[in-house]
């Protein structure tokens, strides 16, 4: 080091009468070398910390071996500046070809892409694999988009995140078409107690002891033809709710249901259970749900097409469930409320066309697509066979007919052939199962009552 320093000084003297590129050059020359030779070197080096004072205080034999060393650690630290370089770069390229988009307030999918420079092609594409899941058109705050880049950053696949327990994978295929995957993990559900004492409105009292609008809402509308609510409840009337929320590990993902509720009002005490059909019963086993209609007609209609969770594209031969009945109906027919409940979805979708969504009793829910008209607007509350919509053709479709779709715990069934409330009893062969469970869930209620009235 001390022979390089005593070479510099004159060199810098004669600064002055070298061109000025050169000089400009010749500096950058300098300054990279001093870099590469001041480069901290590797402490796995294989040559010991204490060579380069050996080789400087005994010049001659080791001379040799010392410049050797030197060369190599010029040779090692070249390398680990390139690798630094080639790190520095991949994750560059990295970071384009992985985004990540956090669903905002008034969020849909065609603004994201266009902010995110995709083509209206990409998106009609990610739609088309959509179309018999429609988990796209709900884009909410706390879901999230990732978004993986080819080399030209077009986009390559797409991974939804609902919650812990509910993933979509959309990928594009070789063909250039989107595949899509579910990634589901139905998790753990946990049971709470959830007790209060009604003073003042029973909307009031459930929200102080815990209990969400909607899940005060499904009480409500399990006990209506039982209790006026608002005129029949006494102050002291008491109330016990078994609440699930599921959890995926220990994440929570926000999903809850309630699973038992008991109301105990003057002499009289009502309840509901939620039985594993998803249909609510009484203590004794009586149904509290009112009965769905087979078919969202008022009558018969030829059977276009068969729900088919199995069927194949005709041109991919990919897996593209039908999950739903079509209908042959003609544009302008008119479509009912398979039961009560209430709209949570008037959309508009590419392929699937205008459609309804109805969320009903226990864990309930009906589609209607490619409909010419919606005649009722999301959060409206619906009766059992009430005029929803007008049938039509709208989306992607060979003829006008109605897609009706009916989902029990959150999964597509047959329509035609599922176990629908029927209002009927539990059914004999679930009945013991049922009635354990119920008095399971009253000795919960009642353990938490005790523990409530000890503090
Ligand atoms: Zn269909």
């Amino acid at each position: 080091m001390s022979s390089n320093g005593s070479q510099l000084n004159p060199r810098l003297l004669r600064l002055s009468l070298i061109p000025a590129l050169h000089r400009r050059a010749m500096l950058l020359l300098m300054l990279l070398t001093l870099i590469i030779l001041l480069w901290p070197a590797p402490r796995s080096s294989s040559a010991p910390v204490a060579a380069p004072v050996t080789a400087l205080a005994i010049p001659g034999l080791l001379a040799d071996g010392w410049r050797d060393w030197q060369l190599a650690q010029l040779a090692a630290n070249w390398q680990r500046v390139q690798q630094a370089v080639s790190a520095v770069h991949s994750a560059i390229v990295a970071d384009a070809r992985l985004r990540h988009y956090a669903i905002e307030p008034g969020d849909s999918l065609s603004r994201i892409f266009s902010r995110q420079g995709f083509s209206q092609q990409q998106l009609q594409q990610v739609l088309a694999a959509d179309q018999s899941l429609l988990a796209l058109d709900v884009l909410r705050p706390g879901h999230s988009l990732t978004f993986t880049l080819d080399d030209k950053l077009q986009l390559q696949a797409m991974e939804l995140y609902v919650h812990a327990g509910n993933r979509v994978l959309y990928r594009r295929e070789a063909d250039g078409e989107f595949s899509y995957q579910e990634l589901l993990d139905p998790g753990e559900w946990h049971s709470t107690t959830l007790a209060g004492t009604i003073s003042g409105s029973f909307y009031q009292s459930a929200q102080q002891a815990g209990l969400t609008d909607a899940e005060i809402a499904t009480v409500h509308q399990l006990f209506r033809d039982k209790l006026n609510f608002s005129r029949d409840i006494q102050a002291g009337a008491r109330f016990q709710v078994v609440r699930s929320d599921n959890y995926v590990g220990s994440t929570a993902t926000g999903q809850s249901r309630i699973e038992g509720v008991r109301l105990f009002n003057r002499r009289q005490q009502l309840n509901a259970f939620l039985h594993d059909n998803g249909q609510f019963y009484d203590a004794s086993g009586e149904s509290l749900e009112r009965a769905f209609m087979r078919l969202p007609l008022s009558r018969t209609f030829r059977v276009s097409d068969d729900f088919n969770p199995r069927r194949l594209h005709p041109v991919t031969g990919r897996v593209r469930p039908h999950n739903g009945t079509d209908f042959a109906t003609p544009t302008g027919t008119a479509v009912l409320a398979a039961a009560e409940g209430k709209v949570i979805r008037v959309e508009n979708h590419p392929f699937a066309g205008r459609y309804i969504e109805i969320q009903h009793h226990g864990q309930f829910k009906t589609r209607y697509l490619h409909l010419q008209r919606a005649l009722v607007r999301p959060g409206q509350r619906v009766e059992r066979g009430q005029r929803i919509a007008l049938s039509g053709a709208s989306g992607r479709v060979t003829g006008a007919h109605l897609h009706y779709e009916l989902h029990v715990n959150n999964r597509p069934v047959n329509p035609m052939t599922a176990n629908i409330p029927l209002a009927e009893p539990v059914p004999d062969d679930s009945r013991d199962a049922f009635l354990q469970r119920v008095a399971f869930m009253i000795e919960q209620m009642e353990q938490e009552t005790a523990l409530a009235q000890l503090f």
